[in-house]
Protein backbone atom coordinates (compact mmCIF):
# COMPACT_ATOMS: atom_id res chain seq x y z
CA UNK A 1 0.00 0.00 0.00
CA UNK A 2 0.93 3.76 -0.66
CA UNK A 3 -0.63 5.84 0.96
CA UNK A 4 0.40 8.76 0.14
CA UNK A 5 -0.06 8.07 -3.79
CA UNK A 6 -3.84 8.01 -3.09
CA UNK A 7 -4.56 10.93 -1.23
CA UNK A 8 -6.17 13.70 -2.90
CA UNK A 9 -6.60 17.01 -1.27
CA UNK A 10 -10.05 17.94 -0.49
CA UNK A 11 -10.96 21.09 -1.90
CA UNK A 12 -14.45 21.09 -0.08
CA UNK A 13 -14.98 23.65 2.68
CA UNK A 14 -13.98 22.69 5.99
CA UNK A 15 -17.22 22.80 7.28
CA UNK A 16 -17.37 18.97 5.49
CA UNK A 17 -13.95 17.38 6.57
CA UNK A 18 -16.01 15.63 8.48
CA UNK A 19 -18.89 14.42 6.94
CA UNK A 20 -20.18 11.04 8.46
CA UNK A 21 -16.62 10.58 9.83
CA UNK A 22 -17.32 7.99 13.37
CA UNK A 23 -15.03 9.41 16.02
CA UNK A 24 -14.30 8.92 19.49
CA UNK A 25 -13.02 11.83 21.91
CA UNK A 26 -11.79 10.47 25.64
CA UNK A 27 -12.58 13.48 28.42
CA UNK A 28 -14.99 14.44 26.12
CA UNK A 29 -17.13 15.33 28.95
CA UNK A 30 -15.01 18.71 30.21
CA UNK A 31 -12.99 21.09 28.81
CA UNK A 32 -10.61 20.44 25.71
CA UNK A 33 -12.25 17.07 25.29
CA UNK A 34 -16.08 18.51 25.24
CA UNK A 35 -14.67 21.35 22.74
CA UNK A 36 -13.30 19.00 20.27
CA UNK A 37 -16.16 16.55 20.58
CA UNK A 38 -18.53 19.78 19.94
CA UNK A 39 -15.98 20.57 17.49
CA UNK A 40 -16.35 18.05 15.55
CA UNK A 41 -20.18 17.03 15.59
CA UNK A 42 -20.84 20.65 14.15
CA UNK A 43 -18.45 19.58 11.23
CA UNK A 44 -20.79 16.65 10.92
CA UNK A 45 -18.75 13.96 12.43
CA UNK A 46 -20.31 11.23 14.19
CA UNK A 47 -18.73 11.43 17.83
CA UNK A 48 -18.64 9.10 21.18
CA UNK A 49 -17.41 10.71 24.30
CA UNK A 50 -15.30 8.40 26.68
CA UNK A 51 -15.53 9.80 30.07
CA UNK A 52 -15.40 8.63 33.83
CA UNK A 53 -18.39 11.44 34.18
CA UNK A 54 -19.76 11.29 30.86
CA UNK A 55 -22.53 13.90 32.02
CA UNK A 56 -20.73 16.76 30.70
CA UNK A 57 -20.89 15.40 27.18
CA UNK A 58 -22.14 17.55 24.65
CA UNK A 59 -25.80 17.38 23.05
CA UNK A 60 -25.83 14.75 20.09
CA UNK A 61 -22.79 12.87 21.10
CA UNK A 62 -23.14 9.27 22.07
CA UNK A 63 -21.97 9.78 25.87
CA UNK A 64 -19.87 6.02 27.01
CA UNK A 65 -18.87 5.86 30.58
CA UNK A 66 -15.66 4.49 31.25
CA UNK A 67 -12.65 4.97 33.40
CA UNK A 68 -9.16 4.84 31.36
CA UNK A 69 -7.55 3.30 33.92
CA UNK A 70 -10.04 0.18 33.27
CA UNK A 71 -8.83 -2.10 30.22
CA UNK A 72 -12.09 -3.97 29.98
CA UNK A 73 -14.42 -1.05 30.00
CA UNK A 74 -12.19 1.10 27.75
CA UNK A 75 -12.33 -2.10 25.35
CA UNK A 76 -16.27 -2.02 26.04
CA UNK A 77 -16.65 1.05 25.16
CA UNK A 78 -14.63 1.77 22.21
CA UNK A 79 -16.18 -1.45 20.74
CA UNK A 80 -19.52 -0.21 21.30
CA UNK A 81 -18.56 3.20 19.79
CA UNK A 82 -17.62 1.17 16.63
CA UNK A 83 -20.79 -0.88 16.60
CA UNK A 84 -23.28 2.41 17.23
CA UNK A 85 -21.32 4.39 14.48
CA UNK A 86 -20.35 2.43 12.17
CA UNK A 87 -16.50 1.85 12.82
CA UNK A 88 -13.36 4.15 13.83
CA UNK A 89 -11.93 6.84 11.57
CA UNK A 90 -10.83 9.17 14.27
CA UNK A 91 -9.81 8.76 17.89
CA UNK A 92 -8.84 11.74 20.14
CA UNK A 93 -6.99 10.58 23.14
CA UNK A 94 -7.11 13.56 25.55
CA UNK A 95 -8.42 12.11 29.18
CA UNK A 96 -6.01 13.39 31.44
CA UNK A 97 -5.37 14.57 34.75
CA UNK A 98 -3.05 17.06 36.41
CA UNK A 99 -0.20 16.82 39.56
CA UNK A 100 1.73 19.29 41.30
CA UNK A 101 4.94 19.00 43.05
CA UNK A 102 8.37 18.22 42.83
CA UNK A 103 9.77 14.68 42.26
CA UNK A 104 9.99 13.93 45.86
CA UNK A 105 6.45 15.40 46.84
CA UNK A 106 4.65 12.44 45.34
CA UNK A 107 4.97 9.13 46.35
CA UNK A 108 4.85 5.74 44.23
CA UNK A 109 1.09 5.42 44.39
CA UNK A 110 0.38 8.92 43.20
CA UNK A 111 2.86 8.59 40.45
CA UNK A 112 1.51 4.87 39.32
CA UNK A 113 -2.15 6.75 39.62
CA UNK A 114 -1.30 9.94 37.20
CA UNK A 115 0.96 7.43 34.50
CA UNK A 116 -2.16 5.08 34.82
CA UNK A 117 -4.35 7.52 33.26
CA UNK A 118 -1.97 9.97 31.17
CA UNK A 119 -0.19 7.56 29.59
CA UNK A 120 -1.67 4.19 30.05
CA UNK A 121 -4.87 5.51 29.17
CA UNK A 122 -4.17 6.06 26.35
CA UNK A 123 -2.07 3.01 25.49
CA UNK A 124 -6.16 1.08 26.48
CA UNK A 125 -7.68 3.75 23.88
CA UNK A 126 -4.91 3.15 21.05
CA UNK A 127 -4.69 -0.30 21.32
CA UNK A 128 -8.25 -1.29 21.61
CA UNK A 129 -9.22 1.39 19.07
CA UNK A 130 -6.51 -0.04 16.39
CA UNK A 131 -8.55 -3.05 15.45
CA UNK A 132 -11.19 -0.35 14.01
CA UNK A 133 -8.90 1.96 13.10
CA UNK A 134 -6.84 -0.26 10.64
CA UNK A 135 -9.96 -1.50 8.92
CA UNK A 136 -11.06 2.57 7.98
CA UNK A 137 -7.63 2.42 7.07
CA UNK A 138 -7.51 -0.21 4.42
CA UNK A 139 -10.34 1.95 2.73
CA UNK A 140 -9.50 5.66 3.34
CA UNK A 141 -5.58 5.99 4.02
CA UNK A 142 -4.87 9.45 5.11
CA UNK A 143 -8.00 10.11 6.93
CA UNK A 144 -7.20 7.67 9.97
CA UNK A 145 -6.22 9.47 12.65
CA UNK A 146 -5.08 9.22 16.45
CA UNK A 147 -4.34 12.63 18.21
CA UNK A 148 -3.24 12.86 21.91
CA UNK A 149 -3.89 15.90 24.00
CA UNK A 150 -0.10 16.03 25.60
CA UNK A 151 0.97 19.80 26.96
CA UNK A 152 3.92 21.84 26.70
CA UNK A 153 4.86 20.85 30.39
CA UNK A 154 6.51 17.64 28.16
CA UNK A 155 9.59 19.70 27.23
CA UNK A 156 9.33 23.04 28.80
CA UNK A 157 10.78 22.10 32.07
CA UNK A 158 8.05 23.57 34.52
CA UNK A 159 8.64 24.23 37.94
CA UNK A 160 6.66 21.91 40.48
CA UNK A 161 5.26 19.57 37.82
CA UNK A 162 7.83 16.36 37.79
CA UNK A 163 5.02 13.65 37.89
CA UNK A 164 2.80 15.70 35.41
CA UNK A 165 5.80 16.59 33.11
CA UNK A 166 7.20 12.79 33.16
CA UNK A 167 3.78 11.72 32.12
CA UNK A 168 3.66 13.76 28.91
CA UNK A 169 6.59 13.71 28.11
CA UNK A 170 6.01 10.06 27.62
CA UNK A 171 3.16 10.84 26.15
CA UNK A 172 5.11 12.68 23.65
CA UNK A 173 7.40 9.66 22.75
CA UNK A 174 4.17 7.19 22.56
CA UNK A 175 2.94 9.16 19.86
CA UNK A 176 6.24 9.52 17.77
CA UNK A 177 6.55 5.78 17.97
CA UNK A 178 3.15 4.74 17.32
CA UNK A 179 3.43 7.74 14.38
CA UNK A 180 6.60 5.50 12.81
CA UNK A 181 4.70 1.84 13.77
CA UNK A 182 1.08 2.58 12.08
CA UNK A 183 2.09 5.32 9.36
CA UNK A 184 2.35 2.43 6.03
CA UNK A 185 -0.90 1.63 7.82
CA UNK A 186 -2.22 4.81 6.62
CA UNK A 187 -2.77 5.54 10.37
CA UNK A 188 -1.72 9.21 11.54
CA UNK A 189 -0.56 9.74 14.92
CA UNK A 190 0.09 13.57 16.52
CA UNK A 191 -0.42 15.15 19.48
CA UNK A 192 -1.16 18.63 20.46
CA UNK A 193 0.85 20.69 22.81
CA UNK A 194 -1.52 23.63 24.65
CA UNK A 195 -0.22 25.69 27.26
CA UNK A 196 -2.69 26.82 29.85
CA UNK A 197 -6.27 26.01 28.91
CA UNK A 198 -9.09 27.67 30.52
CA UNK A 199 -11.18 25.10 31.66
CA UNK A 200 -12.61 23.53 34.54
CA UNK A 201 -9.45 21.89 35.50
CA UNK A 202 -7.65 25.21 35.58
CA UNK A 203 -10.28 26.45 37.68
CA UNK A 204 -10.15 24.07 40.23
CA UNK A 205 -6.29 24.62 40.35
CA UNK A 206 -7.04 28.18 41.14
CA UNK A 207 -9.76 27.41 43.62
CA UNK A 208 -6.90 25.90 45.69
CA UNK A 209 -4.78 28.83 45.54
CA UNK A 210 -3.69 31.18 48.57
CA UNK A 211 -4.39 34.45 46.02
CA UNK A 212 -6.47 32.30 43.27
CA UNK A 213 -6.63 36.06 41.25
CA UNK A 214 -2.92 36.56 41.32
CA UNK A 215 -2.34 32.79 40.76
CA UNK A 216 -4.68 33.78 37.65
CA UNK A 217 -2.15 36.80 36.62
CA UNK A 218 0.88 34.78 37.09
CA UNK A 219 -0.60 31.81 34.36
CA UNK A 220 -1.50 34.74 32.28
CA UNK A 221 1.67 36.34 32.30
CA UNK A 222 4.33 32.73 31.73
CA UNK A 223 2.44 32.98 28.48
CA UNK A 224 4.35 35.58 25.62
CA UNK A 225 0.26 36.35 24.76
CA UNK A 226 -0.62 37.16 28.14
CA UNK A 227 -3.46 35.38 28.34
CA UNK A 228 -4.74 31.58 28.48
CA UNK A 229 -5.37 29.43 25.31
CA UNK A 230 -8.79 28.80 25.13
CA UNK A 231 -10.57 25.40 25.10
CA UNK A 232 -12.01 25.85 20.99
CA UNK A 233 -8.30 27.01 20.02
CA UNK A 234 -7.09 23.67 21.11
CA UNK A 235 -10.16 22.12 19.52
CA UNK A 236 -9.16 23.67 16.18
CA UNK A 237 -5.81 22.32 16.50
CA UNK A 238 -6.97 18.76 17.09
CA UNK A 239 -9.80 19.37 14.42
CA UNK A 240 -6.34 19.89 11.95
CA UNK A 241 -4.73 17.04 12.99
CA UNK A 242 -7.73 15.08 12.46
CA UNK A 243 -8.79 16.04 9.49
CA UNK A 244 -7.75 15.23 5.56
CA UNK A 245 -6.26 18.32 5.57
CA UNK A 246 -3.37 17.07 7.25
CA UNK A 247 -3.26 14.08 5.33
CA UNK A 248 0.66 14.64 5.02
CA UNK A 249 0.96 15.34 9.18
CA UNK A 250 2.02 12.56 10.91
CA UNK A 251 4.90 11.89 14.09
CA UNK A 252 4.30 16.24 15.23
CA UNK A 253 3.89 17.70 18.09
CA UNK A 254 1.63 20.95 17.24
CA UNK A 255 1.78 23.85 20.11
CA UNK A 256 -0.82 25.45 21.11
CA UNK A 257 0.68 27.75 23.79
CA UNK A 258 0.49 31.07 23.24
CA UNK A 259 3.98 31.11 22.20
CA UNK A 260 5.20 29.16 25.79
CA UNK A 261 7.51 26.89 23.77
CA UNK A 262 8.98 29.13 21.06
CA UNK A 263 9.79 32.51 22.51
CA UNK A 264 11.86 33.50 25.11
CA UNK A 265 10.94 37.60 25.87
CA UNK A 266 12.96 39.62 27.45
CA UNK A 267 12.11 41.13 30.61
CA UNK A 268 10.14 44.32 30.02
P1 LIG B 1 -10.80 18.73 32.49
O1 LIG B 1 -10.57 18.30 33.88
O2 LIG B 1 -11.65 19.94 32.24
O3 LIG B 1 -11.37 17.52 31.61
C1 LIG B 1 -10.79 16.24 31.70
C2 LIG B 1 -11.84 15.19 31.36
O4 LIG B 1 -11.20 13.91 31.42
C3 LIG B 1 -12.99 15.17 32.37
O5 LIG B 1 -14.23 15.07 31.69
C4 LIG B 1 -12.71 13.93 33.21
O6 LIG B 1 -13.89 13.31 33.71
C5 LIG B 1 -12.01 13.03 32.19
N1 LIG B 1 -11.17 12.05 32.87
C6 LIG B 1 -10.21 12.29 33.79
N2 LIG B 1 -9.70 11.13 34.23
C7 LIG B 1 -10.35 10.14 33.56
C8 LIG B 1 -10.29 8.72 33.60
N3 LIG B 1 -9.47 8.09 34.46
N4 LIG B 1 -11.09 8.01 32.78
C9 LIG B 1 -11.94 8.64 31.95
N5 LIG B 1 -12.07 9.98 31.89
C10 LIG B 1 -11.28 10.72 32.70
O7 LIG B 1 -9.32 18.96 31.90
P2 LIG B 1 -8.78 19.68 30.57
O8 LIG B 1 -8.08 20.91 31.00
O9 LIG B 1 -9.83 19.75 29.53
O10 LIG B 1 -7.64 18.62 30.16
C11 LIG B 1 -7.82 17.69 29.12
C12 LIG B 1 -6.44 17.23 28.66
O11 LIG B 1 -5.67 18.37 28.28
C13 LIG B 1 -5.61 16.49 29.70
O12 LIG B 1 -4.93 15.40 29.10
C14 LIG B 1 -4.59 17.52 30.13
O13 LIG B 1 -3.38 16.95 30.58
C15 LIG B 1 -4.40 18.30 28.87
N6 LIG B 1 -3.87 19.63 29.06
C16 LIG B 1 -4.59 20.59 29.74
C17 LIG B 1 -4.04 21.84 29.92
C18 LIG B 1 -4.77 22.94 30.64
O14 LIG B 1 -4.14 23.97 30.92
N7 LIG B 1 -6.06 22.80 30.93
C19 LIG B 1 -2.76 22.13 29.42
C20 LIG B 1 -2.06 21.14 28.74
C21 LIG B 1 -2.63 19.90 28.57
Amino acid sequence: MTPTNQHQHPHSHAAQDFDGVPALVTGGASGIGAAVAALLRDRGARVAVLDREPSGAPGGTLALKADVTDDAAVRAAVDRAAAELGGLHVVVGNAGIGAVGTVADNDDAEWQRVLDINLMGLVRTDRAALPHLRRAAAERPGRVSITHTCSIAATAGLPQRALYSASKGAVLSLTLAMAADHVREGIRVNCVNPGTVDTPWIGRLLDQADDPAAERAALEARQPTGRLVGADEIADAVAYLASPRSAAVTGTALAVDGGMQGLRLRPA
